[in-house]
């Protein structure tokens, strides 16, 4: 037996592994998962090049609990290690066998997926064992050894007759730690972070029922027998070639990936890269709410199939975090903080490969499948409205497939769109106005007076559509947007608007004099217009960029600095209406005021502006009127 104390610059980071390395206790359980992986691989890769006489056979990795005796067991059919190798690989801290190993067979061994680098890695079983043993044979000829520390720098090292090849690792559950004896809690972790590792992983046994033999009566019990309860699935539909894969393996994979999700995905993408880094993946679009926070945290990240987190944050761009799915790569830095990892030149090529990946597999569908990409809009449009906002290139992409629906149900491209309005909605100054609905009951009189017109209504309802509005005014040349019940479309020119007042000079100073003294001067600004006899007689507008600073406002974080703004409206007065001309012409002051309250209520009651006692009051008085 080797009496022996590891490596003196250890002496004090015992104590730091326990509490300050590892904030998450559990990760042991990966990491030590994670050697055994490694281990059972390294062994594929020799026998694979003839560098092995083992037989490679079908090896899985064993977790064991012996509660009685408040063991932890691991076990691996891998290389397994000699004596001399403990020596070397286990007591020295840092010492990356992982990385020799790569070293060594640098060329050969690049597909043989190690796993390693996640930090301390076998080390990290002290935050949860006071002791622990290593029983290994290795793959050669060498005896078997058998090594115990427990938790100080000091070890012993004996031959041992273990027979088979592999590794076993035996943790003593330090007293606090009870949880990691607990079937439910190792259950839960080894499908946390081991359900896609390329070795099966056996978890206790399970019973399977078997067919009936031929003849069995009919209430003869089935055969039933007992199986290895195997956690993982060791070849994710991630790490298969996209042109093995038909649309249900997708479909599958993902109900295999959250298995409390009853609805389909809309849209896979599949991510592939070798050069200049590695990468795969498949991100899903999921059916989208509105509620743009709920929504985060549903792409897990992976290495080498080991479960690394659910935050990407920093990785994948912020809008994109709504999406699902899995991404793996080896070549994220792990253990970093996440500013550093925003700031290191991979995560941003990763990064900005994912971006154009996502535009163009969407540019793909949109192309390939119209009908169907539009049937998706509203379910994916937060994202890509968000994408257009958040990230330039995607701006740019999206221009070929960000889809602009109409109140009745058609959908444009932005070239599409101004093609179609080029030619009727333009204003004093020759720039185009794109109008827009937010909400079609709402709004339900003025989209009819817009359309009347033979405009285009939009309709424009994400919560963050006025940012993007602002962004497309500004990066298109010549276009603004109105809403349309905005002060905006009483400026549209129609070429052939030669609408032509009925009313004197003389008679619209009277109106507007009158007016003035009716209406609350604090609320509306009051304007006369020359419109059509059946356009509505009172009409109320808010101008475009008063309101859409709050809206803004409301879901941009208060950046514009307009908190109190008052709500102030304009009432247009149509002086062609048949209705304006009787208020003119009433003989008594007093039901000239009750025509205009009235009209002025009913124009409030269409743009929702009527509410409480008003409202009230006004259906009161509505029914005084007819009675
Ligand atoms: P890393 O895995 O990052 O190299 P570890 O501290 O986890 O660091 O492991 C150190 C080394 O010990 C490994 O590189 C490997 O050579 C060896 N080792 C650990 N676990 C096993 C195992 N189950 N079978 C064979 N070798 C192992």
């Amino acid at each position: 037996m080797t009496k022996g104390n590891i490596n003196v610059s250890v002496e004090n980071i015992f104590p730091l592994i326990k509490k300050f390395l590892y904030s998450d206790h559990e990760i042991f359980l990966r990491e030590l998962i994670s050697n055994a992986t490694d281990a059972t691989l390294k062994l594929k890769h020799l026998t694979s090049i003839g560098e092995s006489k083992s037989e490679y056979g079908e090896p899985k990795i064993e977790v064991k609990i012996d509660k009685d005796g408040k063991k932890l067991h691991i076990i691996d059919q891998g290389i397994g290690m000699t004596a001399e190798e403990v020596e070397k690989y286990i007591n020295q801290i840092a010492f990356s066998g992982a990385e020799e190993f790569l070293d060594k067979y640098k060329d050969a061994g690049k597909d043989a997926g190690i796993i390693g680098h996640f930090g301390l890695g076998f080390y990290s079983s002290f935050m949860v064992a006071d002791k622990v043993e290593i029983i290994t044979k290795s793959h050669t000829d060498a005896p078997a050894a058998h090594w115990t520390c427990d938790g100080s720098p000091e070890f012993t090292l004996e031959e041992t007759d273990k027979k088979d090849r592999g590794t076993e690792i035996i943790l003593h559950i330090s007293e606090g730690e009870e949880a990691f004896l607990e079937e439910s809690r190792i259950r839960e972790l080894l499908v946390k972070y081991n359900k896609f590792m390329p070795i099966p992983i056996k978890f206790g046994t399970k019973t399977e029922t078997l067919p009936k033999p031929e003849g069995a009566k009919e209430d003869d019990p089935a055969p039933t027998q007992e199986v290895d309860d195997i956690i993982n699935n060791p070849n994710p539909a991630w790490t298969k070639q996209p042109t093995d894969l038909e649309e249900d393996d997708y479909k599958n994979f993902y109900r295999e990936l959250y298995p409390m999700q009853f609805e389909e995905p809309l849209f896979n993408i599949h991510l592939n890269v070798d050069y200049p880094f590695h990468l795969t993946g498949i991100l899903y679009f999921p059916k989208m709410t509105n509620d743009l926070n709920i929504q985060k945290d549903r792409i897990q990240l992976y290495q080498n199939q080991v479960f690394v987190t659910d935050n990407v944050e920093g990785i994948v761009p912020e809008f994109l975090t709504m999406l699902r799915g899995v991404i793996d790569s080896p070549d994220i830095p792990l253990n970093v903080s996440r500013s550093y990892l925003q700031a290191d030149s991979n995560v941003k090529k990763i990064s900005s490969y994912i971006t154009r990946k996502v535009a163009d597999k969407l540019k793909s569908i949109f192309n390939n499948n119209r009908e169907d990409f539009e049937k998706k809009w509203d379910d994916i449009k937060i994202v890509i409205e968000y994408g257009m906002l958040s990230e330039e290139k995607f701006f740019e992409k999206a221009d070929a497939f960000a889809l602009y629906p109409t109140v009745d149900g058609k959908f444009y491209t932005f070239e599409e769109l101004t093609n179609a309005i080029k030619a009727k909605q333009t204003d004093k100054d020759d720039k185009m106005v794109i109008l827009y609905a937010s909400n079609k009951d709402e709004q339900h009189a003025y989209i009819q007076a817009a359309k009347d017109k033979d405009y285009e209504v939009l309709l424009l309802d994400s919560p963050i559509v006025s940012h993007l509005m602002q962004k497309l005014e500004t990066s298109k040349e010549n276009i603004s947007f109105a809403r349309v019940d905005a002060d905006h479309i009483d400026n549209l020119i129609k070429k052939d608007d030669t609408t032509i007042s009925k009313l004197s000079e003389d008679e619209k100073t009277k109106l507007d004099e009158l007016l003035k003294e009716v209406v609350p001067s604090e609320k509306f600004m009051v304007q006369l217009e020359a419109m059509d006899s059946n356009a509505s007689p009172f009409i109320i507008t808010q101008p475009e960029f008063m309101r859409r600073m709050k809206e803004m406002q409301q879901t941009g974080g208060g950046m514009f600095g307009m908190g109190n703004m008052p709500e102030m409206y304009n009432l247009v007065v149509n002086t062609n209406h048949e209705l304006v001309g009787q208020i003119l012409n009433t003989k008594t002051r007093k039901k000239q005021e009750r025509l205009i309250n009235q009209s002025l209520d009913l124009a409030r009651l269409s743009q929702g502006l009527l509410k409480g006692e008003e409202l009230t009051n006004f259906i009161k008085r509505s029914y005084d009127m007819i009675k």
